[in-house]
């Protein structure tokens, strides 16, 4: 079973082709955000016309790199939701068009089960059970993950998510977005403890977060200072330790809560350094195991589509025909 995964929930198209046997055989990736960067945040016009322009030619691209053909394909994965609506519309027509005209299944794939799952694609992949701390732009939730489509939430952030704390952050201290990566780069300039920031939520005794308070600590610090270089590192230090501290203790403690062994970490934010470097050293203090990504999968990309594609297709049938309708909000506890 050869599958081609097709990801525009956002500014990211991705293409990915995954077998069932053979694994991940090749995936490519066009990133929109030098387009957006200019005007601060993703504008969703651009974005699903630049989809337009970058599937097809990825696809192409992707094929020739697994010396696969088009007519080697045995089902289309594509992202159904949650996400931009004219941005879904493009993967999910070019997806549908394709299966149509290939007379192969077709499987519309939410969003965020591709970011949980994406550190199965991975080895040593983790077992189920497993507590998943999904970290993206969009979404920070604490899972309990039992198996495809067994997911339940426990707690998840009553405002900003993660990723946007670190770019809304850093979009204060002057950085392009999307800032997170900036801003942890930033960091590693800055002294430790000349700002110390709020950690919202941490002694709240649940599993939920919040981040909008952090972001208003974060303005505050900027204009009570003047932003040289080296203020500005400071800042930046201080914001990203606040943010991983709360992420941090907090996966521990649904670790805890649920006795469970096994923490995934999914999502654009599962690509910070000093992240992965706190959970090693707890995972080493608490006997504990923590998986990731591959890097160049915690963000968006194709390859987590055609995965749990493929996945879903082994347990469920795919969808009916060709028509399609996308989900733009598409709570991730509705699917089983
Ligand atoms: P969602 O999946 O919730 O719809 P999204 O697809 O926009 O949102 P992702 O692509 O998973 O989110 O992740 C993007 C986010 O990850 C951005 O907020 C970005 O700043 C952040 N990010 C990426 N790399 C890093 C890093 N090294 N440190 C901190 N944040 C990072
Ligand atoms: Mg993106
Ligand atoms: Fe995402």
């Amino acid at each position: 079973q050869l599958v081609l995964g097709i990801e525009s929930s956002c500014d990211e198209t991705g293409i990915a082709l995954y077998h069932q046997e053979r694994r991940l055989l090749a995936h490519a990736l066009f990133t929109q955000a030098a387009m957006h960067s200019e005007y601060g945040g993703v504008v969703p016009e651009l974005a699903s016309r630049d989809h337009v322009r970058r599937a097809l030619p990825l696809i192409r691209q992707t094929l020739e790199q697994a010396d696969c053909q088009l007519t080697d394909l045995d089902a289309i994965a594509y992202t159904r939701g949650p996400g931009l609506s004219g941005a879904l519309l493009v993967g999910a027509s070019i997806g549908c068009a394709l299966g149509y005209a290939l007379d192969i299944p077709v499987i519309g794939v939410h969003h965020l089960e591709g970011h949980l799952l994406s550190p199965l694609l991975a080895d040593p992949a983790p077992e189920f059970p497993f507590i998943a701390l999904l970290v993206s732009g969009g979404h920070t939730q604490l899972m309990r993950v039992d198996g495809i489509g067994q997911y339940t939430l426990l707690g998840e952030t009553l405002d900003d998510a993660a990723g946007e704390a670190f770019d809304k952050s850093a979009k204060l201290l002057g950085l392009s977005y999307p800032g997170g990566p900036e801003l942890a780069n930033l960091a590693a300039l800055g002294m430790p403890g000349r700002f110390k920031l709020p950690r919202p939520m941490l002694h709240s005794g649940d599993l939920e977060f919040s981040f909008s308070g952090l972001k208003t600590a974060v303005l505050t610090l900027t204009k009570q200072h003047e932003l040289d270089e080296q203020t500005r590192a400071d800042i930046a230090h201080a914001a990203q330790a606040a943010i991983v501290e709360v992420l941090v203790s907090k996966a521990l403690f649904a670790l805890k809560q649920t006795g469970l062994k096994q923490l995934v970490i999914a999502g654009g934010v599962g690509a910070n350094q000093l992240l992965r470097s706190q959970l090693n050293a707890a995972a080493t203090r608490k006997g504990i195991q923590v998986f990731y990504p591959a890097l160049e999968f915690c963000t968006d990309n194709g390859a987590m589509i055609a995965f749990a594609g493929a996945l879903r297709l082994r347990q469920q049938e795919p969808q009916v025909g060709y028509a399609f309708d996308i989900k733009p909000r598409w709570d991730l506890q509705q699917i089983s």
